[in-house]
Protein backbone atom coordinates (compact mmCIF):
# COMPACT_ATOMS: atom_id res chain seq x y z
CA UNK A 1 0.00 0.00 0.00
CA UNK A 2 1.63 3.22 -1.09
CA UNK A 3 0.97 6.33 0.63
CA UNK A 4 0.54 9.85 -1.25
CA UNK A 5 2.35 13.30 -1.65
CA UNK A 6 0.44 15.77 -3.88
CA UNK A 7 2.86 18.99 -4.82
CA UNK A 8 0.83 21.49 -6.42
CA UNK A 9 2.03 25.43 -6.86
CA UNK A 10 1.07 28.42 -6.51
CA UNK A 11 1.89 32.66 -7.08
CA UNK A 12 3.82 32.12 -10.53
CA UNK A 13 5.42 29.38 -12.30
CA UNK A 14 9.15 27.24 -12.14
CA UNK A 15 8.84 27.75 -8.53
CA UNK A 16 10.76 24.46 -8.71
CA UNK A 17 8.26 21.85 -7.74
CA UNK A 18 9.65 18.97 -9.30
CA UNK A 19 12.88 19.76 -7.05
CA UNK A 20 11.13 20.31 -3.83
CA UNK A 21 9.71 16.71 -4.53
CA UNK A 22 12.28 15.28 -5.25
CA UNK A 23 14.08 16.54 -2.58
CA UNK A 24 11.77 15.13 0.15
CA UNK A 25 11.55 12.27 -2.01
CA UNK A 26 15.19 11.85 -1.88
CA UNK A 27 15.12 12.26 2.41
CA UNK A 28 11.80 9.53 2.22
CA UNK A 29 14.90 7.16 0.25
CA UNK A 30 17.31 7.99 3.18
CA UNK A 31 14.92 6.68 5.72
CA UNK A 32 15.05 3.79 3.66
CA UNK A 33 11.16 4.19 1.96
CA UNK A 34 10.42 3.61 -2.00
CA UNK A 35 9.58 6.14 -3.42
CA UNK A 36 8.51 7.25 -6.91
CA UNK A 37 7.25 10.52 -8.34
CA UNK A 38 4.29 11.04 -11.35
CA UNK A 39 3.89 14.08 -13.19
CA UNK A 40 0.59 15.34 -14.25
CA UNK A 41 0.77 18.14 -17.19
CA UNK A 42 -2.39 20.16 -17.73
CA UNK A 43 -1.67 21.30 -21.40
CA UNK A 44 -3.24 19.36 -24.15
CA UNK A 45 -0.56 18.35 -25.93
CA UNK A 46 -0.95 14.53 -25.83
CA UNK A 47 3.09 14.21 -24.57
CA UNK A 48 5.65 16.64 -25.07
CA UNK A 49 7.48 15.42 -28.20
CA UNK A 50 6.21 17.97 -30.20
CA UNK A 51 6.70 20.91 -27.92
CA UNK A 52 9.50 23.45 -28.58
CA UNK A 53 12.09 23.50 -25.84
CA UNK A 54 12.61 27.02 -26.38
CA UNK A 55 9.30 27.21 -24.54
CA UNK A 56 8.92 23.90 -22.25
CA UNK A 57 13.50 22.94 -22.53
CA UNK A 58 14.23 19.30 -23.43
CA UNK A 59 12.43 16.66 -23.83
CA UNK A 60 13.38 13.99 -21.27
CA UNK A 61 13.27 10.09 -22.75
CA UNK A 62 12.82 7.52 -20.51
CA UNK A 63 14.03 3.67 -20.65
CA UNK A 64 10.75 2.40 -22.47
CA UNK A 65 10.26 4.86 -24.85
CA UNK A 66 7.95 7.89 -23.35
CA UNK A 67 8.68 11.47 -24.87
CA UNK A 68 8.43 13.04 -21.30
CA UNK A 69 8.90 16.47 -19.49
CA UNK A 70 12.48 17.15 -18.07
CA UNK A 71 10.84 16.87 -14.15
CA UNK A 72 11.16 13.05 -15.20
CA UNK A 73 15.23 13.89 -15.49
CA UNK A 74 15.32 15.44 -11.96
CA UNK A 75 13.34 12.67 -10.09
CA UNK A 76 15.75 9.87 -12.28
CA UNK A 77 18.90 11.87 -11.08
CA UNK A 78 17.33 12.64 -7.22
CA UNK A 79 16.07 9.62 -6.61
CA UNK A 80 18.18 7.37 -8.82
CA UNK A 81 15.60 5.55 -10.31
CA UNK A 82 14.23 4.50 -13.71
CA UNK A 83 10.75 6.34 -15.05
CA UNK A 84 8.17 5.24 -17.60
CA UNK A 85 5.44 6.16 -19.23
CA UNK A 86 2.90 5.58 -16.08
CA UNK A 87 5.16 8.89 -14.54
CA UNK A 88 4.52 10.72 -16.96
CA UNK A 89 0.42 11.80 -17.95
CA UNK A 90 -0.86 15.08 -19.91
CA UNK A 91 -4.46 16.49 -20.15
CA UNK A 92 -4.36 15.73 -24.30
CA UNK A 93 -3.19 11.77 -23.45
CA UNK A 94 -6.03 11.59 -20.32
CA UNK A 95 -8.86 12.77 -22.47
CA UNK A 96 -7.89 10.82 -25.41
CA UNK A 97 -7.67 8.10 -23.21
CA UNK A 98 -11.57 8.91 -22.49
CA UNK A 99 -12.63 10.12 -25.66
CA UNK A 100 -11.22 6.74 -27.32
CA UNK A 101 -13.45 4.70 -24.98
CA UNK A 102 -16.01 6.93 -25.34
CA UNK A 103 -15.62 5.90 -29.29
CA UNK A 104 -15.40 2.61 -28.56
CA UNK A 105 -18.97 2.71 -26.77
CA UNK A 106 -17.30 1.39 -22.98
CA UNK A 107 -19.87 4.42 -21.36
CA UNK A 108 -22.70 2.81 -22.68
CA UNK A 109 -24.46 5.91 -23.56
CA UNK A 110 -23.69 7.73 -20.79
CA UNK A 111 -22.78 11.88 -21.00
CA UNK A 112 -18.74 11.78 -21.11
CA UNK A 113 -18.10 14.03 -18.57
CA UNK A 114 -14.91 16.23 -16.69
CA UNK A 115 -16.23 15.40 -13.53
CA UNK A 116 -16.38 11.96 -13.33
CA UNK A 117 -15.30 10.56 -16.26
CA UNK A 118 -11.82 12.80 -16.65
CA UNK A 119 -11.45 12.84 -13.16
CA UNK A 120 -11.68 9.31 -12.49
CA UNK A 121 -9.10 8.62 -14.87
CA UNK A 122 -7.15 10.79 -13.34
CA UNK A 123 -7.30 9.71 -10.10
CA UNK A 124 -6.66 5.88 -11.61
CA UNK A 125 -2.83 7.40 -12.67
CA UNK A 126 -2.38 8.99 -9.74
CA UNK A 127 -2.80 5.29 -8.16
CA UNK A 128 -0.34 3.52 -11.11
CA UNK A 129 2.37 2.42 -8.87
CA UNK A 130 0.57 1.78 -6.03
CA UNK A 131 1.97 -1.81 -5.95
CA UNK A 132 5.40 -1.55 -5.99
CA UNK A 133 6.76 1.74 -3.88
CA UNK A 134 5.75 3.22 -0.19
CA UNK A 135 5.31 6.30 -1.51
CA UNK A 136 3.74 8.15 -4.41
CA UNK A 137 4.69 11.75 -5.39
CA UNK A 138 2.16 13.50 -7.26
CA UNK A 139 3.48 16.59 -8.81
CA UNK A 140 0.60 18.32 -10.62
CA UNK A 141 1.94 21.39 -13.03
CA UNK A 142 0.83 24.52 -13.88
CA UNK A 143 -0.57 26.79 -10.43
CA UNK A 144 -3.32 26.97 -8.60
CA UNK A 145 -5.83 29.29 -10.55
CA UNK A 146 -5.15 27.81 -14.45
CA UNK A 147 -8.22 26.88 -16.02
CA UNK A 148 -6.82 23.87 -17.35
CA UNK A 149 -5.26 22.55 -14.01
CA UNK A 150 -9.13 22.34 -12.44
CA UNK A 151 -10.02 19.06 -13.54
CA UNK A 152 -5.96 17.79 -11.56
CA UNK A 153 -6.91 19.53 -8.32
CA UNK A 154 -10.34 18.65 -8.31
CA UNK A 155 -9.07 14.75 -8.84
CA UNK A 156 -6.61 15.31 -6.02
CA UNK A 157 -9.55 16.79 -3.92
CA UNK A 158 -11.69 13.88 -4.73
CA UNK A 159 -9.11 11.78 -3.87
CA UNK A 160 -8.10 13.38 -0.56
CA UNK A 161 -11.75 12.41 0.24
CA UNK A 162 -11.74 8.86 -0.90
CA UNK A 163 -8.54 7.94 0.73
CA UNK A 164 -7.44 7.64 4.45
CA UNK A 165 -6.71 11.22 5.79
CA UNK A 166 -3.33 9.57 6.84
CA UNK A 167 -3.01 7.96 3.67
CA UNK A 168 -2.51 11.24 1.80
CA UNK A 169 -0.01 14.39 2.80
CA UNK A 170 -0.71 17.99 0.84
CA UNK A 171 2.15 20.20 -0.33
CA UNK A 172 1.99 23.84 -1.82
CA UNK A 173 5.01 25.20 -3.17
CA UNK A 174 4.14 29.42 -3.21
CA UNK A 175 6.77 32.45 -3.60
CA UNK A 176 7.18 34.87 -0.98
CA UNK A 177 8.67 37.88 -2.50
CA UNK A 178 11.10 40.26 -1.02
CA UNK A 179 9.93 43.89 -2.00
CA UNK A 180 13.59 46.19 -1.77
CA UNK A 181 11.54 49.19 -1.17
CA UNK A 182 10.06 48.13 2.03
CA UNK A 183 12.86 45.50 2.50
CA UNK A 184 10.07 43.62 3.93
CA UNK A 185 9.24 40.00 3.09
CA UNK A 186 5.71 39.37 1.79
CA UNK A 187 3.21 36.93 1.96
CA UNK A 188 -0.14 38.10 0.51
CA UNK A 189 0.67 36.15 -2.59
CA UNK A 190 1.29 33.07 -0.30
CA UNK A 191 -2.03 33.62 1.25
CA UNK A 192 -4.34 34.39 -2.04
CA UNK A 193 -2.68 31.29 -3.77
CA UNK A 194 -3.96 29.16 -0.57
CA UNK A 195 -7.03 30.81 -0.48
CA UNK A 196 -7.42 29.60 -4.38
CA UNK A 197 -6.44 26.25 -3.29
CA UNK A 198 -9.05 25.92 -0.21
CA UNK A 199 -11.77 27.21 -2.57
CA UNK A 200 -11.33 23.68 -4.79
CA UNK A 201 -11.51 22.11 -1.37
CA UNK A 202 -7.55 21.56 -0.67
CA UNK A 203 -6.19 22.50 2.77
CA UNK A 204 -2.40 21.89 2.24
CA UNK A 205 -0.07 20.08 5.06
CA UNK A 206 2.54 21.88 4.31
CA UNK A 207 3.60 25.27 2.54
CA UNK A 208 7.09 25.39 1.05
CA UNK A 209 8.01 28.85 0.55
CA UNK A 210 10.30 29.99 -2.40
CA UNK A 211 12.49 32.78 -1.14
CA UNK A 212 15.44 34.72 -0.79
CA UNK A 213 16.25 35.48 2.52
CA UNK A 214 15.01 33.05 5.17
CA UNK A 215 11.16 33.76 6.98
CA UNK A 216 11.65 34.81 10.33
CA UNK A 217 9.16 33.07 12.90
CA UNK A 218 6.63 35.93 12.58
CA UNK A 219 6.67 35.70 9.01
CA UNK A 220 5.91 31.66 9.58
CA UNK A 221 3.71 32.80 12.48
CA UNK A 222 1.44 34.98 9.87
CA UNK A 223 1.65 32.61 7.08
CA UNK A 224 0.21 29.66 9.93
CA UNK A 225 -2.23 31.85 10.95
CA UNK A 226 -3.77 32.49 7.18
CA UNK A 227 -3.12 29.71 5.72
CA UNK A 228 -4.62 27.54 8.06
CA UNK A 229 -1.23 25.21 8.43
CA UNK A 230 0.61 24.62 11.55
CA UNK A 231 3.64 26.72 11.72
CA UNK A 232 6.47 24.10 11.36
CA UNK A 233 4.80 23.17 8.23
CA UNK A 234 5.67 26.07 7.43
CA UNK A 235 8.99 25.80 5.47
CA UNK A 236 11.55 28.49 3.53
CA UNK A 237 13.48 27.02 0.22
CA UNK A 238 15.76 29.24 -0.03
CA UNK A 239 18.13 29.57 -3.35
CA UNK A 240 20.64 27.22 -3.41
CA UNK A 241 24.24 27.12 -4.77
CA UNK A 242 23.15 23.62 -6.17
CA UNK A 243 19.93 21.64 -6.33
CA UNK A 244 21.39 18.77 -4.79
CA UNK A 245 21.88 20.63 -1.71
CA UNK A 246 18.33 21.58 -1.23
CA UNK A 247 17.20 17.81 0.27
CA UNK A 248 19.46 18.91 3.44
CA UNK A 249 17.52 22.41 4.08
CA UNK A 250 14.43 20.51 4.08
CA UNK A 251 15.85 17.69 6.17
CA UNK A 252 17.03 20.87 8.79
CA UNK A 253 13.60 21.99 8.94
CA UNK A 254 12.54 18.45 9.61
CA UNK A 255 10.27 18.20 6.51
CA UNK A 256 10.90 14.45 6.37
CA UNK A 257 9.82 13.46 9.95
CA UNK A 258 6.52 16.34 9.70
CA UNK A 259 5.58 14.51 7.17
CA UNK A 260 6.80 10.51 8.26
CA UNK A 261 4.27 11.50 11.26
CA UNK A 262 1.11 12.74 9.69
CA UNK A 263 1.56 9.58 6.89
CA UNK A 264 2.01 7.23 10.17
CA UNK A 265 5.08 5.23 8.00
CA UNK A 266 7.79 3.99 10.32
CA UNK A 267 11.33 4.51 8.60
CA UNK A 268 12.65 1.46 7.19
CA UNK A 269 16.08 2.00 8.28
CA UNK A 270 18.20 4.99 10.49
CA UNK A 271 18.81 7.48 8.35
CA UNK A 272 21.80 7.69 7.37
CA UNK A 273 23.32 11.57 6.67
CA UNK A 274 26.41 10.64 4.70
CA UNK A 275 24.64 10.97 1.65
CA UNK A 276 24.36 14.88 2.56
CA UNK A 277 28.30 15.21 2.97
CA UNK A 278 28.88 13.04 0.07
CA UNK A 279 27.00 15.20 -2.23
CA UNK A 280 28.88 18.36 -1.29
CA UNK A 281 31.98 16.58 -1.09
CA UNK A 282 31.84 16.44 -4.95
CA UNK A 283 33.42 18.92 -7.11
CA UNK A 284 34.62 21.27 -4.11
CA UNK A 285 38.37 21.64 -6.34
CA UNK A 286 37.47 24.49 -8.56
CA UNK A 287 39.38 23.59 -11.94
CA UNK A 288 37.66 24.52 -14.37
CA UNK A 289 37.03 22.65 -17.98
CA UNK A 290 35.28 24.88 -20.43
CA UNK A 291 33.10 23.06 -22.98
CA UNK A 292 31.52 24.29 -25.74
CA UNK A 293 27.82 22.67 -27.03
CA UNK A 294 27.30 23.89 -30.06
CA UNK A 295 23.27 23.45 -30.87
CA UNK A 296 20.64 25.11 -32.44
CA UNK A 297 19.20 26.69 -29.04
CA UNK A 298 22.14 29.20 -27.80
CA UNK A 299 21.98 30.07 -24.28
CA UNK A 300 19.08 27.77 -23.41
CA UNK A 301 19.92 25.89 -20.78
CA UNK A 302 17.08 23.97 -20.10
CA UNK A 303 16.77 22.56 -23.70
CA UNK A 304 19.76 20.84 -22.82
CA UNK A 305 19.16 20.31 -19.00
CA UNK A 306 20.57 17.00 -18.57
CA UNK A 307 23.68 17.32 -20.88
CA UNK A 308 24.33 20.21 -18.48
CA UNK A 309 23.68 18.33 -15.29
CA UNK A 310 25.68 15.22 -17.56
CA UNK A 311 28.79 17.63 -17.46
CA UNK A 312 28.54 19.11 -14.22
CA UNK A 313 28.44 15.75 -12.73
CA UNK A 314 31.30 14.34 -14.75
CA UNK A 315 33.35 17.24 -14.16
CA UNK A 316 32.81 17.43 -10.64
CA UNK A 317 33.31 13.51 -10.40
CA UNK A 318 37.30 14.78 -11.55
CA UNK A 319 37.23 17.45 -9.46
CA UNK A 320 36.93 19.67 -11.66
CA UNK A 321 33.71 22.60 -12.51
CA UNK A 322 32.42 22.45 -16.10
CA UNK A 323 32.09 25.86 -17.43
CA UNK A 324 29.78 25.07 -20.46
CA UNK A 325 28.99 27.55 -23.22
CA UNK A 326 26.08 26.99 -25.52
CA UNK A 327 26.80 28.16 -28.91
CA UNK A 328 24.29 29.13 -31.95
CA UNK A 329 25.48 26.79 -34.74
CA UNK A 330 24.43 29.61 -36.71
CA UNK A 331 26.80 32.49 -35.33
CA UNK A 332 29.14 33.58 -37.38
CA UNK A 333 32.22 33.30 -35.15
CA UNK A 334 31.55 30.43 -34.11
CA UNK A 335 34.93 29.29 -34.60
CA UNK A 336 36.49 32.04 -33.59
CA UNK A 337 34.93 31.50 -30.15
CA UNK A 338 35.24 27.62 -30.31
CA UNK A 339 39.00 28.31 -29.57
CA UNK A 340 37.78 29.44 -26.25
CA UNK A 341 36.85 25.87 -25.20
CA UNK A 342 38.84 22.80 -24.72
CA UNK A 343 36.27 20.26 -25.95
CA UNK A 344 33.42 20.27 -28.55
CA UNK A 345 29.95 18.52 -27.78
CA UNK A 346 27.59 18.66 -30.67
CA UNK A 347 24.19 17.63 -29.24
CA UNK A 348 20.82 16.32 -30.64
CA UNK A 349 18.38 18.22 -32.68
CA UNK A 350 15.60 18.21 -35.41
CA UNK A 351 15.63 20.22 -39.00
CA UNK A 352 17.60 21.71 -40.64
CA UNK A 353 18.58 24.96 -38.87
CA UNK A 354 22.65 25.75 -37.95
CA UNK A 355 23.07 22.51 -39.74
CA UNK A 356 26.50 23.58 -41.27
CA UNK A 357 27.82 24.99 -38.49
CA UNK A 358 27.58 22.25 -36.26
CA UNK A 359 29.35 20.62 -39.14
CA UNK A 360 32.29 22.86 -39.49
CA UNK A 361 32.68 22.94 -35.80
CA UNK A 362 32.93 18.70 -36.17
CA UNK A 363 36.16 20.03 -38.61
CA UNK A 364 37.44 21.92 -36.38
CA UNK A 365 37.65 19.49 -33.48
CA UNK A 366 38.99 16.77 -35.60
CA UNK A 367 41.34 18.73 -37.41
CA UNK A 368 42.61 20.52 -34.23
CA UNK A 369 42.61 17.39 -32.09
CA UNK A 370 40.05 19.08 -29.72
CA UNK A 371 38.54 16.44 -27.61
CA UNK A 372 34.42 16.03 -29.59
CA UNK A 373 31.23 14.15 -28.00
CA UNK A 374 28.52 13.93 -31.38
CA UNK A 375 25.24 13.17 -29.42
CA UNK A 376 22.12 11.89 -32.07
CA UNK A 377 21.95 14.15 -34.42
CA UNK A 378 25.71 15.07 -33.36
CA UNK A 379 26.99 12.08 -34.28
CA UNK A 380 25.22 11.93 -37.58
CA UNK A 381 26.73 15.17 -38.46
CA UNK A 382 30.23 13.80 -37.53
CA UNK A 383 29.32 10.98 -40.18
CA UNK A 384 28.55 13.60 -42.94
CA UNK A 385 31.38 15.72 -41.90
CA UNK A 386 33.78 12.57 -42.64
CA UNK A 387 32.09 11.68 -45.36
CA UNK A 388 32.67 14.91 -46.96
CA UNK A 389 36.43 15.90 -45.78
CA UNK A 390 37.67 12.50 -44.96
CA UNK A 391 36.33 10.40 -47.68
CA UNK A 392 36.08 13.08 -50.34
CA UNK A 393 32.03 12.52 -51.01
CA UNK A 394 31.52 16.22 -51.83
CA UNK A 395 27.82 16.97 -50.79
CA UNK A 396 27.18 14.46 -48.88
CA UNK A 397 24.08 14.74 -46.57
CA UNK A 398 21.44 13.25 -44.35
CA UNK A 399 18.09 12.89 -46.42
CA UNK A 400 16.40 14.46 -43.54
CA UNK A 401 18.23 18.01 -45.12
CA UNK A 402 18.76 16.90 -48.86
CA UNK A 403 16.50 14.56 -50.26
CA UNK A 404 18.72 14.11 -53.81
CA UNK A 405 21.97 14.13 -52.05
CA UNK A 406 24.57 11.39 -54.01
CA UNK A 407 26.02 10.64 -50.71
CA UNK A 408 22.82 9.46 -48.42
CA UNK A 409 24.94 8.67 -45.65
CA UNK A 410 22.43 9.16 -43.19
CA UNK A 411 18.91 7.95 -43.90
CA UNK A 412 15.93 5.85 -43.39
CA UNK A 413 16.69 2.68 -43.84
CA UNK A 414 14.51 -0.19 -45.88
CA UNK A 415 14.90 -2.07 -43.50
CA UNK A 416 13.69 -0.28 -40.77
CA UNK A 417 10.24 1.11 -42.76
CA UNK A 418 9.04 -2.53 -41.95
CA UNK A 419 9.92 -2.55 -38.37
CA UNK A 420 7.19 -1.17 -36.17
CA UNK A 421 8.82 0.77 -33.17
CA UNK A 422 7.33 2.05 -30.25
CA UNK A 423 6.55 5.65 -30.90
CA UNK A 424 5.74 4.88 -34.29
CA UNK A 425 8.20 6.03 -37.10
CA UNK A 426 10.44 6.87 -34.26
CA UNK A 427 13.51 4.46 -32.14
CA UNK A 428 12.40 5.53 -29.09
CA UNK A 429 13.71 4.30 -26.05
CA UNK A 430 16.54 1.35 -24.81
CA UNK A 431 18.19 -0.28 -27.76
CA UNK A 432 21.01 -2.68 -26.92
CA UNK A 433 24.06 -1.84 -28.55
CA UNK A 434 27.05 -4.37 -29.16
CA UNK A 435 30.56 -2.78 -28.92
CA UNK A 436 33.01 -4.26 -30.61
CA UNK A 437 36.69 -4.75 -28.89
CA UNK A 438 39.91 -2.62 -28.76
CA UNK A 439 37.74 0.37 -29.71
CA UNK A 440 37.52 3.68 -27.63
CA UNK A 441 33.79 2.76 -26.93
CA UNK A 442 35.04 -0.29 -25.16
CA UNK A 443 37.73 1.57 -23.29
CA UNK A 444 35.17 3.99 -22.17
CA UNK A 445 32.31 1.67 -21.27
CA UNK A 446 34.52 -1.94 -20.27
CA UNK A 447 31.51 -3.94 -21.85
CA UNK A 448 30.94 -5.11 -24.92
CA UNK A 449 26.97 -4.77 -24.89
CA UNK A 450 25.39 -1.90 -23.62
CA UNK A 451 21.65 -0.29 -23.99
CA UNK A 452 20.68 3.17 -24.08
CA UNK A 453 18.03 5.58 -24.84
CA UNK A 454 17.54 6.66 -28.25
CA UNK A 455 15.12 9.55 -30.24
CA UNK A 456 15.91 9.29 -33.72
CA UNK A 457 14.29 8.31 -37.34
CA UNK A 458 17.78 8.77 -39.15
CA UNK A 459 20.53 6.27 -39.15
CA UNK A 460 23.87 5.92 -40.09
CA UNK A 461 23.92 3.98 -43.92
CA UNK A 462 25.73 0.78 -43.73
CA UNK A 463 26.25 0.60 -47.47
CA UNK A 464 28.91 3.69 -46.50
CA UNK A 465 30.15 1.81 -43.21
CA UNK A 466 33.65 0.65 -45.34
CA UNK A 467 34.43 3.47 -47.23
CA UNK A 468 34.65 5.60 -44.14
CA UNK A 469 36.53 3.02 -41.88
CA UNK A 470 38.93 3.34 -45.36
CA UNK A 471 39.07 6.97 -44.78
CA UNK A 472 39.63 6.77 -40.88
CA UNK A 473 35.84 6.91 -39.61
CA UNK A 474 34.82 3.85 -37.57
CA UNK A 475 31.53 2.08 -36.34
CA UNK A 476 32.81 0.78 -33.29
CA UNK A 477 29.12 -0.48 -32.32
CA UNK A 478 25.94 -1.90 -33.91
CA UNK A 479 22.30 -2.64 -33.11
CA UNK A 480 21.75 -6.41 -34.08
CA UNK A 481 24.96 -5.95 -36.74
CA UNK A 482 22.51 -3.74 -38.92
CA UNK A 483 22.41 -0.05 -37.19
CA UNK A 484 25.32 2.05 -36.91
CA UNK A 485 25.22 3.04 -32.82
CA UNK A 486 29.18 4.13 -32.18
CA UNK A 487 31.29 5.89 -34.55
CA UNK A 488 34.99 7.14 -33.80
CA UNK A 489 38.32 8.46 -35.32
CA UNK A 490 41.20 6.19 -34.14
CA UNK A 491 43.56 9.08 -34.99
CA UNK A 492 42.25 11.65 -32.11
CA UNK A 493 42.40 11.78 -28.58
CA UNK A 494 38.82 11.74 -28.33
CA UNK A 495 36.35 11.81 -30.66
CA UNK A 496 33.19 9.97 -30.66
CA UNK A 497 29.50 9.97 -31.72
CA UNK A 498 27.15 8.34 -30.96
CA UNK A 499 23.34 7.31 -32.00
CA UNK A 500 21.98 7.26 -28.80
CA UNK A 501 21.32 10.16 -25.57
CA UNK A 502 23.92 9.02 -23.30
CA UNK A 503 22.82 12.46 -21.01
CA UNK A 504 19.62 10.78 -19.78
CA UNK A 505 21.79 7.90 -18.20
CA UNK A 506 23.98 10.29 -15.31
CA UNK A 507 23.34 10.35 -11.69
CA UNK A 508 24.87 12.60 -9.74
CA UNK A 509 27.46 9.93 -7.90
CA UNK A 510 27.81 7.73 -10.64
CA UNK A 511 28.71 9.93 -13.91
CA UNK A 512 28.29 8.60 -17.69
CA UNK A 513 30.85 7.08 -18.74
CA UNK A 514 30.92 8.89 -22.02
CA UNK A 515 30.49 12.01 -20.16
CA UNK A 516 33.26 11.12 -17.46
CA UNK A 517 35.93 10.36 -20.32
CA UNK A 518 35.04 13.06 -22.54
CA UNK A 519 35.46 15.50 -19.57
CA UNK A 520 38.75 13.46 -18.59
CA UNK A 521 39.93 14.51 -22.37
CA UNK A 522 39.04 18.31 -22.19
CA UNK A 523 40.79 18.19 -18.82
CA UNK A 524 43.91 16.32 -20.33
CA UNK A 525 44.05 18.63 -23.53
N1 LIG B 1 16.90 14.43 -36.53
C1 LIG B 1 17.65 13.23 -36.35
C2 LIG B 1 16.80 11.98 -36.52
O1 LIG B 1 15.60 12.03 -36.43
C3 LIG B 1 18.33 13.23 -34.99
C4 LIG B 1 17.38 13.24 -33.84
C5 LIG B 1 18.03 13.58 -32.53
O2 LIG B 1 19.11 14.14 -32.50
N2 LIG B 1 17.38 13.30 -31.42
O3 LIG B 1 17.31 10.93 -36.75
Amino acid sequence: MTKYIFITGGVVSSLGKGISGASIGKLLQLHGFKVNMIKFDPYINVDPGTMNPYQHGEVFVTVDGAESDLDLGTYERFLDIFTGKANTNTAGDIYQTVINRERRGDYDGATVQVIPHITDEIKRRFSALKNEYDVTIIEIGGTVGDIEGLPFMEAARQFQLENKKEDVFSIHVTLVPYIAGAHELKTKPTQHSVNKLREIGISPDMIICRTEYHLDKSLKRKISLFCNVPEDCVVDAMDSPSIYYIPEALYKQKVDSLIIEKLNIKPKKKFNKSWFNKIKKIGKTKKKVKIAVVGKYADLKDAYKSIDESLNIAAASLNAKAETGYLGAEDKNLIKKLKNYDAVLVPGGFGNRGREGKIKSITYARENKVPFLGICLGMQCSVIEASRNMASMKGANSTEFDDNTKYPVIKILDEQKNIKYRGGTMRLGNYKSEIKKGTLAHKIYKKTSVEERHRHRYEMNPEFVDTLAKAGLTVSAYHKNILPEIVEIRDHPFFIGVQFHPEFGSRPMNPHPLFREFVKAALNK
